[in-house]
């Protein structure tokens, strides 16, 4: 698929980026699930406009409609990878389709969920890992348990076959798209269905605990929600992220690197909708003059 603009993320900063980059007539593609947006589960009442209390959820959904209606088009999907591509950059979903493009927006939110359950926060740096990528190298042998349903964790869990003994990848509702579930499992990878209830240990983590009571013995859990985290995908396309993880723009909602801008909780705080909105309007607008040579 070829396009002026790509957004990554389809939340309100990305969903905004696409209504106005569509309105500069920017052929416009937006990537992303609106029920991982953080906006899905709030209850909004201090946005301009709305009074009272509004479901994030119905905002997300009519932000779509209102996307769709300018002629964005929309692919239900993660991205799991970003690169530069001669003139332009080439974006790949967890299907395995490449999109070409002139610019991109980076509008992925906060990266690095975290699940919490008891034993998270107690056993960070001693066995409980965010980013498989970054620490894979120290369970060479180890046995680890995968948590997380999105093509981040199949990603993540066929990774780490190639460094630990045994994978286990925790299934309570896996949403990532079969083909990557079909290349963890013929890695390896053991999947078993169950809830993460507690992880325990002593000095370093033991034991991750499920909700039916079982118990899974693991060197290493590694909690990968969500799709591919922003700073991933910043750098496959040449931008470095901040120490905290977030991506630094200029006015123009620019990145360091040209036509790549970025908008919404990933650029830092306040994480709130109206700067996410604002800002996905400026990328939205920078972003569709980039394509088109705009000066
Ligand atoms: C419980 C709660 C209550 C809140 N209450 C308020 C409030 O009252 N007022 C207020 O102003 N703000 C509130 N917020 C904050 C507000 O929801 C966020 O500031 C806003 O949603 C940020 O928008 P965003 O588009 O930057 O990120 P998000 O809404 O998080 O959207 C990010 C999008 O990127 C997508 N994505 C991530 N990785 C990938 C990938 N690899 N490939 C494709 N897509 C990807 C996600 O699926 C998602 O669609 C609340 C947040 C929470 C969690």
């Amino acid at each position: 698929m070829i396009a002026d603009v790509v957004i990554i993320g389809c939340g309100p900063a990305g969903l905004q980026a696409g209504i106005h980059s569509a309105r500069k007539k920017a052929d416009t593609v937006i990537i992303g699930k609106i029920g991982n947006s953080a906006l899905h589960g709030a209850h909004i009442e201090n946005y301009f406009g709305i009074g009272g209390m509004t479901d994030g959820s119905v905002l997300l959904k009519k932000g779509l409609e209102q996307a769709l209606s300018f002629g964005c088009r929309h692919i239900d999907l993660d991205v799991i990878g970003a690169a530069e591509d001669g003139d332009g950059f080439r974006i790949t979903v967890e299907s395995g389709e490449d999109i070409v493009c002139r610019s991109v927006v980076i509008a992925t939110g906060i990266s690095r969920m975290k699940l919490g359950i008891p034993g998270e926060k107690e056993f960070l740096g001693k066995g409980v890992s965010y980013c498989a990528e970054c620490d894979c190298n120290f369970y060479k042998g180890l046995r680890v348990a995968m948590i997380g349903n999105g093509s981040k964790a199949a990603v993540s869990a066929e990774l780490m076959t190639k460094y630990a003994s045994t994978v286990y990848w925790i299934d309570s509702g896996i949403s990532a798209d079969g083909s990557l579930v079909d290349r963890a499992r013929e890695a390896g990878v053991k999947i078993i269905a169950g809830i993460p209830e507690k992880i325990i240990g002593g000095k370093n983590v033991e034991t991750l605990l499920l909700s039916d009571g079982s118990a899974i013995e693991a060197d290493g859990i590694f909690i990968e929600l969500g799709g591919r985290s922003s700073s991933d995908l910043a750098m496959d396309l040449g931008v470095m992220p901040k120490a905290d993880d977030s991506i630094k723009i200029n006015n123009r909602c620019e990145t360091s690197v040209e036509r790549v801008f970025a908008c919404g909780d990933v650029t830092g705080r306040p994480w709130q909708l109206a700067k996410a909105v604002g800002e996905g309007a400026v990328a939205g607008l920078n972003a569709a003059d980039a394509a088109k040579g705009a000066p």
